[in-house]
């Protein structure tokens, strides 16, 4: 039998020693969650508390979208984000970029501190010393390959630290716009693909792409793009298609089949300020994780611009690229999402499980 009183007081203190022993359900938001679920705390009136998912499964509750109970245990968590900062720093590598401990540590949601402290219990290695082996290697193979020593060296991430800030800045992958609202001016060439999640639309310009939305039929899909951008010319884009714009579509079909996890995908959208600011840290959530609105806000430097977060996200017009479905309700719930709940769902499930396959097939 569960003791109600010590399984309160590990909800309360959101102690991570009791995930696994029990789960508690919320009844007034029809979600179960482990114990330390980072979520707003209940009131206690609305828990009930269960030995195990199956339990709170029958008493109709859904897993919490936060800290998926349903999913990985926290051991594997880890070695799973040991995993993408390992693959992190050698895709840097691969690119001529160094990365800093500060910026692995954001792309798995760590301090530095908890970064190099799991990073070697795990490895037997610091991210450093891992990232001087990556680079000789990738410098090596270059050589074997490549046209000129010195292209290889730069390319390697041997060159000038200035070369490396504009790569790092060219990975976020977000050109400022360079038209005015509307489309003024700009040709959007578009296309539709039959994608698992229905059929979709990506329209862009020269320099990116504007427009990645989901929709029932190419009519109403071409009545959106229309709308975004009232003022644009558009027109069907042709076979072949060019070479910017068949990597986009396949970097999103692989993303779609779990056989990418990144989207290095050239954007090119117009923005207020702030919906930058929001769509660019979306872009630093880390594959198969999830924020709150709340969290964004806070993150962002106004705790109470949560609904302004939240107008962000309905605002963007590049599904997945920008990727707004990691965004929840700090209940845990699943909140809103511009291309349908339903979408949203298969997306976060497809990422959970592209990173269980990731970790399972290594
Ligand atoms: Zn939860």
């Amino acid at each position: 039998m569960l003791d109600e009183k010590v399984c309160w007081e590990a909800v309360i203190s959101k102690d991570a020693g009791s995930d696994g022993r029990f789960y508690y359900g919320v009844q007034s938001t029809g979600i179960y969650c482990r114990p330390s679920c980072p979520s707003r705390r209940p009131l206690r009136r609305n828990v009930r508390f269960y030995k195990s998912r199956s339990e709170a499964e029958q008493d109709g509750l859904r897993p919490c979208m936060r800290c998926r109970p349903d999913a990985i245990t926290l051991a594997d968590s880890n070695k799973l984000r040991v995993r993408r900062v390992s693959e992190y720093i050698r895709e840097n590598c691969e690119n001529g970029r160094s990365s800093s401990l500060c910026e692995l540590g954001r792309e798995v949601g760590w301090s530095v501190f908890h970064l190099q402290r799991t990073f070697k219990r795990l490895t037997g290695t610091t991210p450093k010393e891992f990232e001087k082996n990556c680079r000789t290697e990738v410098l090596k193979s270059r050589l074997r390959r490549g046209p000129s020593v010195t292209d290889a060296i730069y390319d390697a991430g041997f060159g000038s630290s200035s070369r490396v800030y504009e790569q790092a800045d060219a990975s976020l992958g977000m050109t400022p716009a360079q038209y005015r609202s509307g489309g003024h001016g700009v040709t959007i060439s578009h296309v539709s693909v039959i994608t698992p999640l229905g059929l979709m639309t990506l329209g862009a310009t020269d320099r990116g792409l504007c427009f990645v939305q989901f929709g029932e039929s190419e009519q109403a899909l071409s009545d959106k793009l229309h709308a975004e951008y009232p003022n644009a010319s558009l027109e069907k884009m042709k076979e072949p298609y060019p070479p910017i714009f068949q990597n986009s579509i396949q970097s999103l079909l692989r993303y779609l089949r779990k056989e990418q996890i990144r989207l290095d995908v050239p954007l090119d959208i117009n923005a207020t300020a702030f919906q930058l600011k929001v769509w660019k840290y979306l872009q630093s959530i880390p594959y198969g994780e999830v924020q709150s609105y709340g969290e964004i806000a806070a993150a962002l430097g106004n705790p109470k611009a949560t609904r302004a977060v939240a107008r962000a996200c309905a605002a963007n017009k590049v599904a997945i690229v920008i990727p707004c479905h990691r965004v929840i309700r700090g209940t845990g719930e699943l909140g809103g999402y511009k291309w349908g709940l339903d979408r949203k769902r298969v997306l976060l499930d497809t990422e959970r499980s592209g990173m269980a396959a990731r970790s399972a097939s290594r």
